[in-house]
């Protein structure tokens, strides 16, 4: 298994369903919230997402945030939700990521991490052994460090695709982004 290798992928996070995960064995669900769940400039998470996480919490599974970003997004983002929740996270580091899902009763063959970036977020989850989770980023940065980045991904999903040539493909695009194009009209 390749660190940078997603083992799923899906265009958005609305896409992988409560049986997808019980399917799966996945028991714990650790979430990016930027440009995974919500663009940078979302302070709240909106209905869709609000109802996505209570049919996983109906189902039995754990779902916890692990963000990058600082306390006071974090905290903003998750005040109604009320999940566990780790910001100031260091990914890619895997060891506040491992704490976050061994404190949830969690194992590395039980835990998923859905994310919007393969040299944080899927190397982060390899790296605490747990499964990595490709979603494609919902409004992406347009600066040279971003451009970069995208261009060193291409390669990975280039050869990701050729094993699973029916997985959904992340380099279409996230709806969402669509969705905010279309509302911004
Ligand atoms: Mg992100």
């Amino acid at each position: 298994m390749s660190l940078f290798s997603p083992d799923y992928t899906f265009c958005a996070y609305f896409h992988a369903t409560p049986s997808f995960f019980r399917q799966e064995g996945i028991e714990v669900l650790l979430l990016d919230i930027d440009n995974t769940l919500a663009p940078y400039e979302q302070p709240l998470p909106d209905l869709r997402l609000t109802e996505w996480l209570e049919a996983l919490l109906a189902e039995g599974i754990q779902v916890a945030f692990l963000s990058n970003n600082h306390g006071d997004r974090v905290e903003l983002f998750n005040g109604t939700l009320g999940l566990p929740c780790r910001y100031d996270a260091h990914k890619p580091l895997a060891r506040r990521a491992k704490a976050l899902f061994t404190s949830l009763g969690g194992t590395k063959r039980t835990t998923a991490f859905m994310g919007d970036q393969i040299f944080t977020d899927v190397l982060c989850a390899h790296l605490s052994g747990a499964r990595a989770i490709l979603v494609p980023p919902i409004w992406d940065k347009r600066d040279r460090g971003t451009r970069f980045k995208r261009w060193l991904e291409k390669g990975i999903l280039r050869r990701y695709y050729k094993k699973n040539p029916t997985a959904p493909d992340v380099r279409e695009g996230n709806p969402i982004t669509e969705e905010i194009r279309g509302s911004l009209k």
